[in-house]
């Protein structure tokens, strides 16, 4: 994508120009980044407790994984869901993406991330030269709370063994937390989203590389936000760049 195309996506974002003169060259310059920390990663407590029986899901492959989750009755949203939403994209993404729970149009549609707050995600994905099919995208929850409420713990612990397996079958270099909620429900912290930003944390016993930005439908309700979410994006390609050469993100 050439820089006039990415400045246009920008605007579209809400980028202020400040910003858009200072875009590195993709997909792995850095010298205009931010001032955000790049390495430390911040100690990742140990997961809660929870009753959730062991994930039976941990050997299955896609299909098998997609049924079982299609065929889920292990919490109360089961109940109340239209269908699953179990995710989209590139099954081998180097880039996935991880929000916390359908909302009305995903749970109708039965896909991730789609309406207003889907539309802005695929805009800052264009932003940094990728499409939507190029990454993966899943949440935490594949069933929708009623009322759009946050997900329960319950509902969380019983649905993280279909996302851990998720993935481990999509292996991606890097996890991009998306949101608040979803980024305290992986790091298992309630850390807030500001100081979790420009950091990378461990995710899981293996470690995943993880990063975290805001949820696109609070940038709709903020857009004041959206130039930290673009810097955010910024910070994970400089820090995908860094795994791509096989340098250490992880302290
Ligand atoms: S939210 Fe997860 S655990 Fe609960 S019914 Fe849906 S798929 Fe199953």
């Amino acid at each position: 994508m050439t820089d006039a195309r990415r400045l246009a996506y920008l605007e579209a974002l809400g980028v202020d120009v400040y910003v858009r003169r200072s875009l590195p060259a993709a997909p792995a310059a850095t010298g205009s980044l931010p001032a955000i920390a790049t390495s430390a990663a911040s100690p990742v407590p140990a997961p809660p407790a929870t009753s959730a029986p062991p994930a039976p899901e941990a050997a299955l492959d896609w299909e098998a994984l997609r049924a079982a989750v299609s065929a889920c009755t292990r919490c109360a949203l089961a109940g109340t869901r239209t269908q699953t939403v179990f995710g989209v994209g590139n099954p081998r993404a180097r880039w996935m993406f991880i929000g916390e729970a359908p909302g009305a149009e995903e749970d109708k549609r039965g896909e991730p991330f789609v309406g207003r707050a889907g539309q802005l995600l695929t805009a800052m994905l264009k932003a940094v030269g990728l499409r939507r099919e190029d990454v993966y995208i899943a949440n935490v929850l594949k069933c929708r709370p009623p009322g759009n409420r946050d997900p329960r713990p319950e509902e969380a612990a019983h649905c993280r063994g279909y996302l851990e397996r998720q993935i481990e079958l999509v292996a991606p270099a890097l996890v991009i937390a998306v949101g608040r909620i979803a980024a305290q429900n992986l790091l298992a912290t309630d850390v807030p989203l500001a100081r979790l930003r420009g950091r990378v944390h461990a995710l899981g016993p293996r470690g995943w590389p993880l990063v975290v930005t805001y949820h696109p439908a609070y940038l709709l309700r903020s857009p004041g936000e959206k130039r930290k979410a673009w810097q955010d994006l910024l910070f994970a390609r400089e820090v995908s760049g860094r795994i791509e050469r096989g340098e250490t993100v992880l302290p």
